[in-house]
């Protein structure tokens, strides 16, 4: 029995490493984990519950009782709480801007580490290899993965890239008004997570370069190499 191809994607905001992730997911016909989603979707039940971001124990109390329900499903990955389907809620500025304070709690960490493990271990079960992807799946979560990536890109390409997201525009207003939830948000994020540098084992692959089919192409050819032997 071959082990299960367990793949660990870590990078900044804007480096791409959602929408690649997910497309490699489609390629091997393995389930998909987006762990920043779990952060976000949680940001999202405490701004409802009205819980303070800054009361680290009653965040870590709404992490622990998070009705979440995540689907794997790369073509069609789910984010439920509380059977509320918030898949688009999630990606509102509001919850982008508070996500660090809610991820920066190191006893939000541990709770998400475990459900993290869980999620990655039932969907390799099922379809044979997952592709987990955040900003410390490569080190904390899964340094065990058979491959692990670190999906990078210049700072000026992000900023880019998630202002045609958000704004649908790369005009210099656009860009600046995106800075906030690249540049301050990877900062905040960096306190707790080193997703900046490459950790001994884990490949680099700079997308600054790259349209989105060359940086799945890019990341396959690594999965490929690193499943060779
Ligand atoms: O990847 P995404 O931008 O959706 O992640 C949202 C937030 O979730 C990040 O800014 C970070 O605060 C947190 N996160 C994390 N660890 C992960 C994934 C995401 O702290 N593995």
């Amino acid at each position: 029995m071959t082990a299960p191809l367990t793949i660990a994607i870590d990078g900044p905001s804007g480096s791409g490493k959602s929408s690649v992730s997910k497309a490699v997911a489609r390629r091997l016909g393995v389930g998909y984990l987006d762990t920043g989603a779990m952060y976000r979707a949680l940001t999202w039940w405490c701004l409802e519950q009205g819980v303070d971001l800054t009361d680290g124990e009653a965040v870590a109390r709404a992490a622990r009782e998070l009705p979440l329900d995540i689907g794997t499903d790369p073509g069609a990955p789910t984010v439920a709480v509380g059977g509320t389907d918030v898949g688009e809620a999630i990606r509102t500025t509001r919850v982008s801007t508070a996500v660090s304070a809610v991820a920066t709690n190191l006893d939000v960490r541990a709770v998400m580490r475990t459900l993290q493990r869980d999620l990655m271990a039932r969907s390799a079960e099922q379809t044979g290899g997952v592709v987990a992807e955040g900003r410390d799946i490569t080190t904390v979560v899964a340094p065990d993965a058979r491959v692990r990536v670190l999906l990078t890109a210049s700072e000026e390409a992000r900023l880019r890239r998630r202002s045609a997201e958000l704004h649908g525009s790369v005009d210099a207003a656009a860009v600046e008004a995106t800075r906030d939830q690249v540049v301050r948000r990877d900062r905040d994020d960096s306190t707790v997570s080193s997703f900046t540098e490459a950790a001994e084992g884990v490949v680099l692959v700079d997308t600054s370069d790259l349209d989105f089919d060359e940086s799945v192409e890019a990341v396959l050819d690594v999965v490929a190499a690193e499943t060779a032997e």
